[in-house]
């Protein structure tokens, strides 16, 4: 068995030693709820705020506006509900074609039960033009819900313009921070969004954790109704994962001073590479505008679920499109909506790295890669369509 060479942080991070280490006693002797009022649950409860202080101030806001829940999922659900819940006569609502599923399959189900969405394009760097949402602003726009940083090629949308355009347009703003909480500074104080989205698994803590950020001027309606979280999110919290969100947090915040430029100078070093010693390769996403940890290129000629499979075989974990439900992968719907080809689309390859990828790590991928791909292309046909069966 190949050492796991992980280059898909954007996908999950391992969970930090520390982080786990924190969250132990809450697995074990620390088992209270944190609503009972005996000093077993008062513990808990003590904890869970230690948290909310922690994730506060990862993304500058205060601890009262952090709801914990179980997922980015819910939290990006709950905070465009809330928004449609406010007014019911506003029934539209403004995002983009490149969002997280989180997004998009809820206004696409919005879009059946009458809602009108308006899909912003982006440019073939996977930018979006300002100009556009600001015109797409209504009297009857509800929300407008966007991504901080793209998932698949790690491009920054300009929140700051963002904000000042919805403040302006006085509409509601979400944005979807998933993935930029702890790859770049976020001070939710100065900017002006009423609702953002956090995820725990993405900053070294376990799956099924994240928050809600509610400004505290911001009016609420809750998705899960019950008395905890002051009866804005109903549920007996996870506390355990949630003192790991916690730490996860507050390590995260302290290495954002030099864990980010680390890890650009080892993405840069790996992505010059591979576009000046292999012919037929593209970078996706602006150059400048992205999280330092993000690569997404396309090989061209090759079918990324092969390379997927033949990377698999060397340890190396990275991530291509999205998986349909017969398996097999469907072209991503960020790259054709930047203007990239299907047969493009599917020739496509997203690494991410992490806090604690090395330059070991780094030199082996570079190794790899080169290899499967030209092994992948000499099994093509000339001029034919990628073939499954060399793997
Ligand atoms: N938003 C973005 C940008 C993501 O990358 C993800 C996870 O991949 C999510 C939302 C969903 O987060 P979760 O897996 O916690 O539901």
């Amino acid at each position: 068995m190949s050492k796991l060479l992980y280059l898909d942080h954007n996908a999950t991070t391992p969970i930090d030693t520390s982080v786990c280490e924190a969250m132990l006693p809450w697995l074990k002797n620390e088992f209270g709820n944190p609503s009972s009022v005996y000093s077993l649950g008062r513990h808990a409860a003590v904890a869970l705020n230690t948290a909310r202080y922690q994730v506060a101030a990862l993304v500058g806001a205060d601890p009262s506006e952090i709801i914990f829940n179980s997922c980015g999922t819910e939290a990006t659900n709950t905070a465009i509900l809330s928004a449609l819940a406010i007014d019911p006569d506003k029934r539209h609502i403004i995002t983009s074609t490149v969002e997280h599923s989180a997004t998009i399959k809820l206004c696409e189900y919005l879009a059946t039960r009458g809602y009108e969405i308006t899909w912003l394009p982006v440019d073939a760097e996977g930018k979006l033009d300002l100009a556009k949402l600001e015109a797409a602003i209504t009297s009857e726009t509800a929300v407008v819900s966007l991504l901080w940083a793209n998932n698949e090629t790690g491009v920054l949308f300009p929140v700051e313009k963002i904000a000042a355009i919805c403040s302006r347009k006085k509409v509601l703003l979400h944005l979807d921070a998933v993935q930029a909480a702890g790859k770049v500074p976020i001070n939710l104080k100065s900017l002006g969004a009423q609702y953002v989205s956090l995820s725990a698994h993405k900053l070294y803590a376990p799956k099924g954790v994240g928050a809600l950020y509610v400004n505290r001027r911001a009016r609420y309606t809750p998705l899960l109704r019950g008395s905890q979280e002051e009866t804005r999110r109903g549920g007996t919290q996870n506390v355990a994962s949630i003192v790991a969100f916690g730490k996860a947090a507050e390590i995260a915040l302290t290495s954002l001073s030099t864990a980010p430029e680390h890890i650009k100078k080892l993405r840069d070093h790996f992505e010059q590479t591979l576009l000046s010693s292999i012919e037929g390769v593209r970078r996706n996403g602006s150059e400048g505008l992205r999280l330092p940890n993000t690569s997404n290129l396309t090989f061209s000629g090759i079918d990324a679920e092969s390379a997927l499979i033949l990377f698999d075989q060397e340890g190396l974990c990275c991530s291509a499109g999205s998986a349909c439900s017969s398996g097999s992968i469907n072209p991503s719907h960020v790259l054709t909506a930047m203007g990239v080809s299907r047969d493009e689309a599917r020739a496509s390859l997203r690494f991410s790295l992490g806090r604690t990828t090395t330059e070991e790590e780094i030199d082996r991928a570079l190794e790899i890669i080169p290899r499967i791909i030209t092994k992948l292309r000499s099994a093509q046909p000339v001029g034919g369509s990628p073939v499954h069966s060399v793997v």
